[in-house]
């Protein structure tokens, strides 16, 4: 629901501009004017104005002369001697961007015009609407910003109703009111324009709406997020036997999983916010937040944190917005913010006078305060450049740290990868997926492995035989594992400084049993002791 209570405080509060960045201004404007036209949402009922530069200011019923100018109009504006309101489309085409400045006289008016609007005698606010979020540095501190959210499914729902009322040609006989929600479900995060042209489509496409046309709604909505450039639908089909490993960090997501549930409300148990993954490239962090998706039957939404820092600064705060709407709107659903370090460390720069850190703020914000069933699950390898502040507690529900897999992790990772890719009969004769003898060889050589370089043996040794076109043998995989040189001796100094900071701060996202059975076992006191010897996290059992 949008906050209808929201909009009135600031309106009540005297803020003089507020600025609502949509592409919805119709459904926008009716929203605002259903407050500001009713005595019980507002104490003062306004007059209300909306203004377009092509036609000037109107009421619904009239137009009044010579308004199209924005100097006309604000000086109409500060005259105006009656508790009004005035919604101004496209006026961000005055306050500049990155590619042209803002109109300096017209800025300096509109300051000028606060005291008018903040004056007791009568109640006057002025209210953008514009497809961007575009505000110039004078006015950042007079403007407020109001989040209009998109479409809730009971709106969508009446909407399709609607459409279904007035187009009789359709055929909706087979369209029970359980597919009707799931249509209109499959529709959110859409704007309500976007969700019309979906439902048509589906309607011109055969004459008729029923459950088999959600995959065209699907589709529309994924084209939508896609345009977003910042957002990507990740379909995956990978669930928690693809994760070798991890037992820890397993057990903590299977515990949450239907943690938005009817039964979960009766254990009053609070929706798990996020969980942020670090540790060492190449050991499963990606895979987790796919594997995720699947096992808690959600979408999964991967958020390209480093193209809204990096993008075109001005318009980059709207994008963050945006992003965080669309993804509401979708809920539930699971954002996974992928290489988190990568965008926020901009934040810590002083380069762009303050743009990065206010976006950073915006998201930190939402991540306390977000009531909408999202879950964010962020990785980062590079825990050296994530800011403090992302770390507080109260932003994430826990900290993971993922290190080199030990031996009965790279035996599973071995099996994962060996099932995955072992199929054909006559190609694997003499290799078997599940010969445990040979699984374990290979996890001893393989010591200070990342899981991404136990996948590459096995493709290795595929690629070999297939080159001679053979049938697999053990030999294969050993000459993989020997020509390999792992990246815990490449970049030793990182794994161990990466290590260090999450014995204080991070739980191990393998198992106690997992470790305790590798140290009992002595390994890795061969080669690279250091690396090899102690593991990085708390050792917590969740
Ligand atoms: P990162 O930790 O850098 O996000 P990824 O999750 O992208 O690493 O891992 C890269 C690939 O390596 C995965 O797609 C998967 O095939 C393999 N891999 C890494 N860790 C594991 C694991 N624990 N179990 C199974 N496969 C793994």
């Amino acid at each position: 629901m949008n906050n209808t209570k929201k909009l009135s405080d600031l309106l009540r509060a005297r803020f003089p501009y507020i600025y609502i960045a949509t592409y919805e201004e119709t459904r926008a404007t009716k929203f605002i004017k259903n407050i500001v036209t009713d005595e019980k949402q507002i104490k003062f009922v306004r007059d209300v104005f909306v203004w377009t530069q092509a036609g000037g200011l109107k009421t619904d019923e009239k137009v009044i002369a010579n308004t199209t100018s924005p100097n006309k109009l604000i000086e109409f504006i500060e005259k105006y001697d009656k508790d009004s309101l005035f919604i101004l489309y496209d006026f961000h085409v005055f306050f500049g961007n990155k590619q042209r400045p803002a109109d300096a006289a017209i800025v300096r008016s509109l300051r000028d015009l606060i005291p008018t609007l903040k004056a007791n005698t009568v109640r006057k606010n002025i209210i953008f609407i514009s497809p961007e979020l575009n505000i110039p540095d004078t006015l950042q501190k007079d403007i407020a910003i109001y989040d209009f959210s998109l479409p809730k499914l009971e709106d969508i729902k009446a909407h399709l109703n609607k459409m279904i009322l007035t187009n009789k040609r359709i055929n909706v006989s087979n369209l029970t009111e359980d597919d009707k929600d799931k249509l209109c479900k499959a529709a959110l995060g859409l704007t309500m324009q976007e969700a019309e042209n979906a439902f048509a489509l589906t309607m011109v496409n055969n004459g008729k709406l029923d459950k088999d046309d959600i995959g065209i709604i699907l589709e529309e909505k994924m084209q939508v997020i896609r345009k977003t450039g910042m957002l990507e639908y990740v379909e995956s089909d990978l669930g928690i036997n693809d994760i070798g490993g991890l037992d820890n960090l397993k057990k903590w997501l299977l515990k949450r999983s239907n943690a938005w549930s009817e039964r979960a409300k009766k254990y009053c148990i609070p929706a798990p916010k996020g969980v942020l993954v670090t540790g060492v490239p190449g050991c499963g962090k990606s895979l987790t937040a796919k594997a995720m998706s699947t096992i808690w039957q959600l979408p999964l939404l991967r958020l390209d944190i480093g193209k809204i820092f990096s993008g075109i600064v001005g318009s980059s705060e709207e994008n963050m917005r945006k992003a965080i709407s669309t993804v509401e709107a979708v809920a539930p659903a699971i954002l996974w913010v992928d290489e988190i370090e990568k965008g926020l460390s901009n934040s810590c720069s002083n380069n762009d006078s303050g743009v990065s850190s206010r976006i950073f703020g915006t998201f930190l914000t939402w991540m306390q305060e977000k009531t909408a069933p999202v879950f964010v699950i962020a990785t980062a390898n590079n825990i050296d450049r994530l800011p403090p502040e992302l770390l507080r507690k109260g932003r994430f529900d826990e900290i993971f740290f993922v290190d080199l897999p030990t031996l009965k992790e790279r035996k599973e990772i071995f099996k994962v990868h060996l099932e995955r890719r072992l199929k054909d009969e006559e190609v694997c004769a003499d290799v078997k997926p599940d010969d445990e003898e040979f699984i374990s060889s290979l996890a001893k050589m393989s010591e200070g492995f990342i899981g991404s370089e136990i996948e590459q043996v096995v493709i290795s040794a595929l690629y070999d035989a297939f080159f001679e076109n053979r049938a697999l043998k053990p030999d294969d995989f050993f000459k993989a594992i020997k020509n390999t040189v792992p990246l815990s001796q490449t970049q030793k100094e990182q794994i161990l400084s990466i290590r260090n900071w999450a014995n204080v701060r991070a739980v191990c996202a393998s198992s106690r049993e997992n470790i305790e059975m590798y140290k009992t076992l002595g390994i890795g006191e061969s080669e690279n002791l250091d690396v090899n010897a102690s593991r990085g996290g708390r050792r917590l059992d969740v």
